[in-house]
């Protein structure tokens, strides 16, 4: 069912159209604000980040779909404010169709033609029972029909290289990630990883399905020892542990862990960069720093590009 909503605002990119093209995509994810505080730290990020002339950011929704007002008054605001293409991120978790038209409507009312589909985890315990709302979606692939119906939207979904934790398997992970493209999603972003290979291999493996919807790859890079565990939480997979030995033997030297993890993370970067990625995600918790430093490592011409 369509909402009536315009076609593509004129002057709105497609950011699934801007993946397809030659040049890599470089894109900065953030989330929703809870306090002023945190409102003007994410500020001051975007403004600073504003002038490496990203491809697009992205705005979290918050978990259990706890961020609805916030995730769209910020990408309105950034629609709006700022030279920046934003893409709204959009959970199915606790609400019902009803609710996930109305976001969609006001997204749409915004000028915001670009959103990523992600199920969402269940509020308190990611690990928890998914359980459906009642009148909902049960899966990502159902929120990209929703999307796809509701206009002319441009629609990326979530991809795992370690596997999603409640995958069984990286077959039938690999078999319901390529449905969702099949129900429309124009392209991928990754959960974030530390090794090129573990890209690689999953880029490969929904290639061999005949699948070749464009897989961005989401980074971020560890500036504490904390960041580790915390990848370990989101992604549910061990941390690469010849990379952690190296972490871990600069533990006790906040700088040197910072320096490592820029470094490696530039490293990666210029390896995906190398092996054709079509674009790279920095998921920035909000701060401009780490970010910045990766992207000025990177090799000029690729920056260039990119800006
Ligand atoms: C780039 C990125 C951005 C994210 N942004 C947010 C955000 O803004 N807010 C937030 O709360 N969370 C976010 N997440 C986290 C995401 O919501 C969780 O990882 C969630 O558990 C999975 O979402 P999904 O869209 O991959 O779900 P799905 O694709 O629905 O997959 C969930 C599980 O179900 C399986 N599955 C899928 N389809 C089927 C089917 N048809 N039949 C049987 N099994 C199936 C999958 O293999 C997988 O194991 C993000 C994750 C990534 C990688």
């Amino acid at each position: 069912m369509s909402l009536g909503l315009p076609s593509r605002l004129p002057g709105t990119p497609s950011i699934g159209a801007l993946i397809r093209e030659p040049a890599p995509t470089f894109s900065f994810e953030f989330f929703p604000p809870k306090t002023h505080e945190g409102e003007r730290l994410l500020w001051q990020a975007i403004r600073e980040l504003e002038s490496l002339k990203p491809s697009f950011v992205s705005i979290t929704y918050g978990a259990g779909g706890t961020t609805r007002d916030t995730t769209v008054a910020v990408t309105e605001r950034v629609a709006t404010e700022t030279t920046l293409l934003p893409m709204a991120h959009l959970t199915a978790v606790n609400h019902s169709v009803a609710e996930l038209r109305n976001v969609i409507g006001r997204l749409a009312g915004a000028g915001v033609r670009n959103v990523l589909a992600v199920r969402g985890d269940p509020p308190g315990d990611p690990m928890g029972e998914w359980v459906r709302h009642p009148d909902g979606v049960h899966y990502a692939e159902d929120l990209v029909r929703l999307i796809k119906e509701s206009g002319d939207f441009s629609v990326g979904v979530a991809a795992f290289p370690y596997k999603h934790p409640r995958s069984a398997d990286v077959e039938s992970d690999t078999r319901d990630f390529v449905r969702k493209c099949r129900a429309g999603a124009d392209f991928a972003i990754t959960q974030m990883f530390f090794e090129a290979d573990d890209y690689l291999r999953l880029r490969d493996r929904v290639a061999a399905t005949g699948c070749d919807a464009p897989i961005v790859a989401g980074v971020m890079p560890v500036t504490r020892m904390a960041t580790i565990e915390r990848s370990q939480q989101l992604s549910g997979a061990p941390f690469p542990q010849a990379l952690l030995r190296r972490f871990e033997r600069v533990a006790d030297d906040e700088a040197a862990i910072r320096e490592l993890g820029i470094e490696t993370c530039a490293q990666m970067c210029a390896r995906l960069l190398d092996e054709g990625v079509p674009g790279i995600h920095f998921i920035t918790l909000n701060r401009s720093t780490a970010t910045r430093e990766v992207w000025q490592r990177l090799a000029p011409a690729e920056v260039a590009t990119a800006a």
